[in-house]
């Protein structure tokens, strides 16, 4: 499926609108993958859902099977711990820009493959069929083992990278150095021995390398094939051919190391290259069997249940949640609501005070289905979901001035470009169309947009618009397809309680006023306020002269909200821990309960 990038951004799929972090995204709910691979396939699944259902049951088989078997999904989670990242290993391989630690990375990792395949139990089927083609790669490996050794430095700047016994033209440079090295450590005793001249040193400089140094005294000792090098104040320095030879041996076996092993290196790199397929495919596996876990376990976490999908154009969600509120701090108390489309039923508008949870009704409604359609189970306690070919979203106002776009500019171009793309098999989330210009404007539009979608044959699309264009609720009497649905209202005591819940019919009020009170506008404002929306409803919203305000003494300071008040006048001092929890117990009830 593919989803246009308003959608992606107003759906919160992998970061949030607010500060772009990926927490509070739908990925971060979801994301419980252990591996770098399975993070990233995770990614693209919930970017692209699928549009096949053999394809969606296929993951949902996989989900299932590790949502029932806790431990299977605990010991793949623990073989999971620490692998490294293969398919980045071998891009660096095939790139020509491996070291020495990318192999061995690659190793530890293949190494890790017989056991993940063996923890697959024989009677899980459709992750029987996920592993059945899953190459150990014990050629590979073996190329491994053999060749790199078991910690080999960063670069190939050092040596110590290809394992001994690997190369037997390694192993004799090697050889042949080391006991280069001995032969020089046991020049100066086999010299004094030769020569018989006791204090004969050894020593090395940068300008002779390697000498015999004699001092004056026994200079005339010294035997036929010493060459004089050097004259100091009280000895002479020599060196002999054989030693040369040894010194050269030396001092060009690390060069010739290097050379070597980079040889090797390349060489293992470029047979790694050529099965890099592979590779890449035992990589993809691991990757998949880590995000089925990951998704599995998010259902475990969040009470998922399995969707089913129907090549039709159902939507039946029954206590729908959304999966990234629900688990915020004040998730605890969400309230699940069911979206069940009627027979007929086309656009579904939706009415109701501000701050009740519209918007989150028709975002997690959008959700669930697109969480169905990458494979996972979704926060409900039932979900049948004819197959959706598109999300389109048209949330919000952003501004685009930037581009030259006003916010209703912007809003209208996307409506647009919803209407001209959507098809009957379409979900279209609108939220507040024509909000962004004068009233009677902006409900013409909305107005219009719906009879558009609901007659329209290429779209008849699944609608829910949100609106707080109250008059929309008429057209459920004019056009069949359309129904009306509110966000229910408690009212008792002159308090004013958002139920969070669905129901069918349509909403009268906007509690617009009530949503200002509570954000803390001054007292004034909001007692004006009301004295304007008694005069304007008396005119039945016909265009009314507003009487003046009378001449009202306002408070010097802006009256702020009576909880801030309090919590500014507050001794902290003078406050236990229990006495300031329980002080926060009361704020919390009562600032739900206004
Ligand atoms: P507005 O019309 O002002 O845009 P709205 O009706 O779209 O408001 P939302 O933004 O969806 O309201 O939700 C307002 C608040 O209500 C949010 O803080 C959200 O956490 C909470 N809320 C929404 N739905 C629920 C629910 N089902 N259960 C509990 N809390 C909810």
């Amino acid at each position: 499926m593919n989803l246009d990038s308003a959608t992606r951004r107003n759906l919160e799929l992998t970061e949030t609108i607010r500060g772009g972090g990926a927490k509070g995204s739908l990925l971060h709910v979801l994301d419980h993958t252990v591996t770098p691979m399975g993070g990233r396939l995770l990614r693209q699944w919930v970017s692209k859902p699928l549009l096949d259902i053999a394809a969606i049951e296929k993951r949902q088989n996989g989900v299932a099977c590790l949502l029932e078997d806790g431990i299977l999904r605990a010991e793949l989670f623990r073989l999971f711990t620490g692998l490294p990242d293969m398919e980045r290993a071998i891009n660096l391989i095939v790139s020509g820009h491996a070291g020495p630690r990318t192999l061995t990375s690659l190793r530890q990792a293949l190494r890790c493959l017989p056991d993940i395949k063996a923890a697959i139990p024989a009677d899980c089927a459709p992750l029987q069929a996920l592993v059945a083609n899953l190459d150990l790669c014990s050629t590979e490996l073996d190329l491994l083992e053999r060749a790199i050794a078991d910690e080999p430095p960063a670069t190939l700047q050092h040596t110590g990278v290809i394992r001994p016994g690997f190369s037997a033209e390694l192993d004799g440079v090697i050889e042949a150095s080391s006991h280069a090295r001995d032969w020089i450590a046991n020049l100066e005793a086999v010299e004094r021995e030769r020569s018989g001249i006791k204090n004969l040193k050894v020593g090395y400089n940068k300008v002779f390398g390697y000498y015999l140094e004699v001092s004056r005294a026994n200079s005339q000792h010294v035997p036929e094939d010493y060459i004089r090098k050097q004259t100091l104040v009280n000895a002479e320095r020599y060196i002999t051919p054989e030693m040369k030879e040894y010194e050269a041996l030396v001092l060009n076996a690390d060069e010739r190391i290097r050379e070597i092993e980079g040889r090797i290196f390349q060489q293992v790199c470029k047979e790694l290259a050529a099965s890099s397929q592979k590779i890449l495919d035992a990589a993809r596996t691991l990757a998949e069997l880590d995000t089925l876990a990951s998704l599995a376990e998010a259902a475990a976490l969040g009470n998922y249940v399995r969707p089913a999908l129907l090549p039709d154009q159902t939507l039946e969600i029954h206590d729908g949640r959304h999966p990234v509120v629900e688990q915020s701090p004040l998730g605890k108390r969400f309230v699940p609501n069911d979206c069940v489309f009627g027979e007929g039923e086309i656009v579904r508008v939706i009415t109701g005070p501000n701050m009740s949870g519209k918007s989150t009704f028709l975002r997690q409604t959008a959700l669930i289905v697109l969480m169905a359609q990458i494979g996972s189970f979704v926060p409900a306690s039932s979900a049948r979901i004819g197959l959706v070919d598109r999300i389109f979203t048209r949330i919000g106002a952003e501004d685009e001035i930037s581009a030259g776009q006003s916010t209703f500019m912007v809003e209208m171009v996307q409506t647009a470009e919803i209407l001209n793309n959507a098809t009957p098999r379409s979900l279209l989330i609108l939220d507040e169309i024509g909000r962004g210009t004068s009233t009677y404007d902006g409900l013409s539009i909305a107005w219009a947009v719906v009879e558009y979608i609901h007659n329209h044959p290429k779209l008849r699309s699944r609608t829910l618009f949100a609106t707080h264009f109250h008059e929309l609720t008429q057209l459920q009497d004019l056009i069949p397809g359309v129904r009306n649905y509110n966000v229910a209202v408690s009212e008792a005591d002159g308090q004013v309680v958002f139920l969070h819940k669905i129901v069918p019919g349509g909403a009268d009020r906007s509690y617009g006023i009530h949503v200002a009170q509570l954000a803390g506008l001054p007292r004034a404002i909001i007692q004006r306020a009301n004295e304007i929306l008694r005069q304007l409803e008396a005119s039945s919203g016909k265009a009314v002269k507003i009487e003046p305000e009378g001449a009202r003494q306002l408070a010097l300071f802006p009256e702020t909200n009576p909880l801030l008040e309090e919590l500014h006048n507050l001794d902290l001092n003078a406050l236990s821990p229990i006495e300031a929890l329980n002080l926060l117990y009361q704020w919390q009830r009562r600032f739900d309960q206004s």
